[in-house]
Formats: C-alpha cells, structure tokens, sequence
C-alpha cells in the first residue's frame, strides 16, 4: 500500500505569440493547472487539466486549499473512493467546470502514480485493447490572422502526405459561403477518402443559422460536424442529426457521465468526445467511454494526444486520438519532456511507465516559476 505524501498544484501559463480564434472565442494564453502527488514509497504521479486565458488559478485553489488536506495520508489505489469523496465534497459548487477539471486532474496524477508504481505504462495498467500503435487524426485548421485558405490547404495536405486518412478543419469563423470555399478547397485536395472533420466550437445559436452552413458543406461529405451549438443545447444538437446526413459530434467541454447518457438517450450525437482533463479524469472518462459502448457508440476523445492515447489503447470502442502536432496553438507540448512519436496516420505506444512523460523542468523553470519542486 503506498500512502499519499503530498499533493500540490501549480500555476503554468504559456503564451500564445499569436491569438488564435475559434468561431466564437480568442485564445491568447493557455493556463494549466499542474498537480504532483507524491507517496511514501517515493514516487511521484502527475496530472494535469486547461484553464483558458486566465482562469487556472481557479482550478489550482481548488487543488491545494480543497482536495489536497482531504488526500494526504489516503492510500492512492483508493481511486475509485478518492473520486466519489471529492466529488461529494465539492457537490454544491462543482459538478462541472473549474471544479472538475481540478477534479480531473487530482484523478490523473493518481492513475499515473499507481502505474508508474506497478512500473507499466499507463494503458496496460488500464488494460490494454492495443499494444503497438493506435490511429490518430490530424487536427489543425483554425482560422489566423494572415492565413490563407491556400495556407490552410497545404496544413490539411500535409497530414494527408504524413499518412493520416483523417483531418480536421475548424467552420463556423467566417460567413457560411467563405467556409464553404474553405471546405471545398480543402476536399478538392485532400481527395475523397480522407476522413475530413469540422468543428464548429459552438458556432451556431439555433437550427436554422446551422443548416445556412450544414446545406453549404453536405456535397463536400464531411465525416463529422463538431459541437454546432452550445453544450448545453442538446435539443439542438438532436435536431440537427435529423436534418443532416453529417454525423453530429460532441462532448469536449461536457463533465459528468450522466450528460453523455443524455447526449445518447436523445440522439444528440453519433461519436462521443469526452476529454479526462474535462470530464473528470480518467476514472470519469472510463464510465463515459463504457457508457457509449452499450449504446454502440464510438468515442474519440478531445486533443491532449500526450494522454488519451493512453486512453484510446485502453478501450475497444475508442477510435482516433486528435494529433495536434502544432505547439504553438495548443502548447501543452511544450511543458513535457517526451514527445509521441507518429507513423502513418498513428501513435506509437511506449513501454515507459506511467503517462509516459515527465513535466520538462526547463518548462517549468519559464512557465511556472520557481516553485515547482525539483
Ligand atoms: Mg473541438
């Protein structure tokens, strides 16, 4: 039994050079919320979860003033327990967003503390579907200031030429005839068996501003339409999945199992995309992912490719992980210490225990401060 030492929280913000925009928000810093939890028989886990812009220090309170005076002294295969406790501890002002994804993050460190202390990587610790590799897709296509749509063709044939037979674009940014043009040119080069995926970030208030676009994509056959309206709209979202042949896709910012059940009981989406940073962690993630399977349901879940391979190699209904190779967009890359590696349209798993990677103290030393323990 190894007891819980410390856990702590860490602010890391990392710029943006330059903002990026979705159709409906601009990013201009990424802020992670890092936890290191230590136990007794001297091994560390982390975990990790994203705050946009300036709200980590609200996931990093929650951390260190809520969760961490309750763990300190548990044992650290008590996970199933430690969630469920921190979930009922935060229950009147959590549930979802800054809370869970601290939530989330506590839930990871431990998975990769105990599985760093079984010395296996963390999707055989997870019980593995895949050994050697799992498919991925290449996600990319945001809208920049300056970027042409000859730019954004070139980004898309570039996953194409690297062996990937799935790509993802961002819609919804601009009016629905320039995104049009932006999807043909993007098809007309990609050829027709590529997978193309659009992800609208939200982009659609009601049914009828969404077919304006949906109609304008649909000669195109794109293989997914992403999160069309706000979360929360699920009436929305199964109405659409009537209308369309596009199988509507959904899920990255949703937290809690009972959601995605709702998301499957209405007919709201054809692929679930759960991210356990988000939802509430790995333990979280696998309810949901379980969930989806007896609805025949296929899960791909959002970016993070560091560790949802982890999560894709552990569960038969798991399809792509989303490659972002790109580290200036979403820079997560840059505070680790390991990169994947990608071959052919997918990662290859490590034997290296654990998640696999360590935080890069160099990172840490410019991102974080001083404060992070050596
Ligand atoms: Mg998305």
């Amino acid at each position: 039994m190894a007891k819980i030492s410390t856990v702590e929280a860490f602010l890391a913000r990392v710029p943006l050079e330059r903002p990026v925009t979705f159709s409906t928000r601009t990013v201009y810093m990424r802020e992670y919320c890092l936890v290191r939890i230590t136990s007794d028989d001297g091994h560390v886990g982390i975990g990790f979860s994203y705050a946009v812009n300036n709200s980590g220090s609200l996931l990093v309170a929650t951390v260190n003033d809520i969760f961490a005076p309750r763990l300190t002294g548990d044992d650290s295969l008590r996970v199933e327990g430690i969630w469920h406790d921190l979930y009922q501890e935060t229950l009147l002002i959590g549930r979802a967003g800054a809370v869970m994804r601290a939530l989330s993050a506590v839930d990871i460190a431990l998975w990769d503390l105990n599985a760093r202390d079984a010395g296996l990587p963390l999707y055989k610790y997870l019980g593995a579907a895949a050994l050697d590799r799992v498919p991925a897709y290449g996600s990319g296509g945001y809208y920049l200031a300056g970027k042409s749509n000859d730019d954004l063709v070139e980004e898309m044939r570039a996953f194409v030429e690297a062996g990937y037979d799935a790509v993802k674009m961002k819609v919804g940014g601009v009016s629905p005839a320039g995104d049009e043009e932006r999807v043909r040119l993007v098809r007309e080069a990609i050829g027709p068996d590529v997978r193309l995926m659009l992800d609208a970030n939200n982009a659609w208030r009601d049914l009828p501003s969404a077919m304006e676009y949906i109609e304008r994509f649909e000669p195109y056959h794109p293989y997914w339409i992403e999160e069309p309206f706000l979360p929360d709209d699920i009436d929305n979202h199964a109405a659409l999945a009537q209308r369309t042949p596009i199988m509507v896709a959904t899920g990255e910012v949703e937290a809690g199992r009972w959601r995605f059940k709702e998301l499957l009981d209405k007919g709201a989406a054809a692929i679930l995309q759960p991210d356990a940073i988000v939802c509430g962690g790995i333990t979280e993630f696998r309810k949901i992912t379980a969930t989806a399977a007896s609805y025949g349901v296929g899960v791909a879940p959002h970016a993070w490719h560091d560790l949802h391979v982890h999560l894709v190699a552990s569960a038969e209904n798991a399809t792509y992980v989303e490659f972002m190779p790109d580290d200036h967009i979403v820079n997560f890359r840059r505070l680790i210490d390991v990169q994947l590696e990608d071959r052919d349209g997918h990662l290859l798993l490590s034997d290296r225990p654990g998640l696999g990677f360590s935080f890069d103290p160099a990172a840490l030393e410019q991102y974080v401060g001083p404060h992070y323990p050596q």
